[in-house]
């Protein structure tokens, strides 16, 4: 898709964060964005804010987000993007993490983008184009100490999401993942990226989703050298 305008696009977790930051870009490129999440206050004010339709999801249950994507077609039309941005990161010691805790983040981060790519995928296959963006993390090819379930999920949605990009390649789908580094929202209230970077604002996040969209290229992208310390191959390797 070369242009969003007049596009329909539909966030998961947009009430702040990130996908508060990539709803504003699409709607500032001319889209029509809608606004998901688990918090109704925080995403009626964020739609407030945006003027634009704001609904609840809770990207764990089939029928919550099933009423989700319905709301958002009956609201705007046929979904031409999907944003899987929901997710939590539990942070801390391994033995002291809590499990219920540790199923949450991978019933939200995992299950939650698994589900929400297949339902996008049921109404975009049909009509023969769509774009799904996973928003994985930097997480999901580098492990970092202290946050290894979150560590695990993000693995899973990065090779969720390029598996996925294989099999619907041919069918005018595109499937694909970002993986921020360390970004200023109330995820990671005031954690530092231990590698010594700058950490990112959420709006950069939000410019390198409208590029992906608007310049479709290898979907999962990792640097050249540490593409080949991974051993990850030619299709996933750029930079
Ligand atoms: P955030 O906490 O600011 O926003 C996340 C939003 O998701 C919240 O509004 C929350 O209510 C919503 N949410 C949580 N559970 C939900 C559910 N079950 N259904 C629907 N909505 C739900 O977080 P963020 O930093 O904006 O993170 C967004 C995405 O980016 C996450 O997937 C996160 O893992 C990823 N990410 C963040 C960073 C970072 O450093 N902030 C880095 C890499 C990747």
């Amino acid at each position: 898709m070369a242009d969003p305008t007049g596009k329909v696009v539909a966030i998961t977790g947009a009430a702040r964060g990130i996908g508060l930051a990539t709803a504003t870009a699409f709607q500032a490129a001319g889209a029509k964005v809608v606004i998901g999440d688990i918090d109704e206050p925080a995403a009626k004010r964020a739609g407030e804010t945006m003027n634009g339709p704001a609904l609840p999801v809770d990207v764990t249950d089939r029928e919550s987000f099933t009423a989700f994507l319905d709301g958002a077609e009956a609201e705007l039309g046929p979904i031409d993007v999907l944003v899987n941005n929901a997710g939590i990161m539990p942070i801390g010691p391994l033995l002291e993490e809590d499990d219920a805790l540790a199923d949450r983040c991978i019933d939200i981060n995992v299950r939650g983008v698994i589900l929400g790519t297949k339902l996008g995928l049921a109404r975009m296959v049909p009509r023969g184009h769509g774009h799904i963006v996973n928003i994985a993390s930097v997480a999901g090819v580098m492990p970092a100490a202290g946050m290894a379930t979150y560590n695990a999920s993000k693995h899973a949605v990065v090779g969720f999401t390029e598996a996925v990009r294989l099999e619907f390649a041919r069918q005018g789908i595109e499937v694909s993942a970002v993986l921020p580094t360390f970004t200023n929202t109330e995820l990671i209230a005031g954690t530092k990226s231990a590698r010594g970077q700058r950490n990112a604002e959420p709006e950069e996040v939000a410019a390198a989703v409208i590029g992906l969209v608007t310049k479709p290229r290898p979907q999962v992208v990792v640097p050249a050298k540490l593409g080949r310390q991974l051993r990850i191959g030619p299709l996933m390797s750029r930079g």
